[in-house]
């Protein structure tokens, strides 16, 4: 959460405003959405039953196909002179009555029909075909003939035989009324048959190379249009979203008050985290006011000299309440409450009474001090080093900077601050490399002193896990660009012995010592310094 909505959420009524406001716009968005989406669900249902239905047309089209090209096969071994024997015709009627979508079959010669099947069919002078296919097949379509049916019919011919048809059983009897079914065309968008209404621009710029669903919000329909396997022809099928009503009802059921529920969850989630976190920001700023917070000290050993020539700054908050409370808990939300430059400045005041001495006896020492993101987006890390320096009289090299990678990653400003730091001759190390998501390249970017391998890392060293070849190649890049390195969390001799061979010059862990108080520090570092 940002500062500025923090302050907001500090006043009570404002904060029970906001969250009545964040509810009511979290709920009608939750509602329009939810319509949205049920909407959406009734609109795809719709059209994959249309999908079906064309389908039907599609499969009754290609077993009509299928007839007459088994029919005019079979035929076409006798000879054109016994096609209308007594015996052939006779066969004809036979095979029209097995092929039930096929309304008569018979031979022609020219554009007349010799004999068939049915007898009202001889000598029908069918005039120029409608279409010749590439195949030499021909189609003649609409025929009207006033004796059999008040249905328009088609004839195919095929090395000169026919099957008469008549499309419009084709899309007979399939899905309910409401749904619009017609065949056209595929190169000239005319549509020969159909059953209630189709626009002619559903189809207008209709290729056939694939099925294809149309949402004609315009006209309200939904439209779905696919080819037969020859793709000269095409089934378009619609149905108007007035009957989507009761679909759309079906789904809003589910998803409208699954939609408030999260809302609502959201509107609480927000609530309770906002309430904890503004009830830990005031006992972060008890803590501040009152003194809570301390500072242990980690030792840092050379393992050239095997000696301690520095240490880590370690905040620790004794809370009236918890007990002792581990930064690892408190960083983070006094980081969220934008508190943590107010901690932080507080770490340089206890670094100032704690070692301000200990500092100036001990031009070598030095102390690495923790900063966060948000530290390194404003001057005030500068004006807090200066008056470190000021106050105590130390040189700047002794103090380090320790920034993990999310904070430099940040902000561009990170890297001009970055540079005034180094420029007042303060050391910047990087913390937790390779736990984020940096990269050599952004190593390169800035400038520092020194690497701070993680404890993942030198936990890995001395195991055959990935994470230990991740040490050694963050080992590596970083002698490529000349950083010291400081390995944390060393707890076993072994792991000391493998970094010690890879170069690691700085270690601290468990092995040479835990965090110790100030005084206790004071103590160690007396028996443990280089002696020069
Ligand atoms: P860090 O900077 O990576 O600090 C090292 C942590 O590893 C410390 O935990 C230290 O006590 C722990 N450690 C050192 N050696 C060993 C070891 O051998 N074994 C094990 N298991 N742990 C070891 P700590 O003190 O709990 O600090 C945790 C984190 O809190 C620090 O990680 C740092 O990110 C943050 N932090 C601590 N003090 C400050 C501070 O003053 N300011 C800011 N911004 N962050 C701080
Ligand atoms: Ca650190
Ligand atoms: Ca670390």
């Amino acid at each position: 959460m940002s500062k500025s909505a923090f302050k907001y959420i500090q006043n009570k009524k404002a904060f029970f405003l906001f969250s009545v406001v964040l509810g009511i716009l979290l709920v009608s968005a939750s509602i329009f959405v939810s319509v949205h989406i049920a909407k959406n669900q009734a609109i795809l249902k719709e059209a994959s039953r249309l999908e079906v239905i064309t389908n039907s047309v599609l499969d009754r089209m290609r077993s009509t196909h299928d007839q007459f090209v088994f029919f005019t096969n079979k035929n076409s071994q006798i000879p054109a002179s016994e096609a209308c024997s007594a015996a052939n015709v006779r066969k004809m009627q036979e095979e029209d009555v097995s092929a039930f979508s096929i309304q008569a079959i018979g031979h022609i010669t020219g554009n007349t029909i010799d004999c068939s099947s049915l007898e009202i069919f001889n000598g029908m002078n069918l005039g120029e075909p409608y279409r010749v296919d590439k195949d030499g097949n021909r189609v003649w379509a609409s025929l009207k003939n006033r004796t059999i049916n008040s249905y328009p019919y088609a004839v195919m011919e095929r090395n000169g035989y026919v099957a008469i048809l008549v499309p419009q059983h084709t899309i007979e009897a399939l899905g309910s009324p409401e749904v619009a079914v017609g065949i056209f065309n595929v190169d000239h968008h005319v549509i020969f048959t159909s059953r209630g209404k189709i626009n002619q621009q559903w189809i207008a710029d209709y290729q056939g190379d694939k099925p294809k669903t149309i949402i004609d919000y315009t006209n309200k329909f939904i439209v779905y249009i696919a080819p037969n396997t020859t793709k000269m022809l095409a089934v378009v099928t619609a149905i108007p979203m007035s009957e989507l009503s009761d679909e759309i009802k079906n789904f809003a059921v589910i998803f409208i008050p699954l939609g408030i529920l999260i809302a609502v969850g959201l509107t609480l989630g927000f609530i309770y985290i906002a309430k904890n976190q503004s009830s830990y920001r005031s006992e972060l700023l008890v803590a501040l006011a009152r003194n809570q917070f301390f500072l242990e000290y980690q030792p840092i050993i050379d393992l050239k000299s095997k000696s301690c020539v520095g240490a880590e700054a370690l905040i620790r908050w004794r809370s009236p309440h918890d007990g002792l409370v581990r930064p690892d808990l408190f960083i983070p939300l006094a980081e969220e409450s934008g508190l943590i430059c107010q901690i932080t400045h507080k770490v340089f005041e206890l670094v100032e009474n704690d070692m301000g001495e200990t500092l100036r006896n001990n031009p070598h020492f030095h102390i690495g001090i923790n900063v966060s993101a948000a530290d390194l987006q404003s001057d005030h890390l500068i004006l807090i080093i200066q008056n470190l320096i000021k106050n105590t009289g130390i040189l700047s090299h002794q103090i380090i900077i320790e920034a993990t990678e999310t904070g430099l990653l940040n902000d561009g400003n990170a890297l001009t601050l970055l540079k005034q730091i180094r420029d007042l001759g303060i050391q910047v190390a990087i913390d937790d490399f390779g736990t984020g998501y940096s990269s050599l390249s952004y190593l390169t970017k800035f400038e520092l002193d020194y690497l701070k391998i993680d404890k993942t890392f030198v936990d890995a060293v001395d195991t055959d896990a990935v994470t230990g070849q991740v040490a050694f190649h963050i080992i590596e890049m970083a002698k490529s660009l000349n950083l010291e390195m400081v390995a944390e969390g060393v707890e076993t001799e072994r792991q000391a012995q493998v970094l010690i061979e890879h170069g690691v010059r700085y270690v601290q862990g468990w092995l040479y010592s835990k965090s110790l108080s100030a005084k206790d520090f004071i103590i160690y570092l007396q028996n443990n310094a280089k002696h020069q």
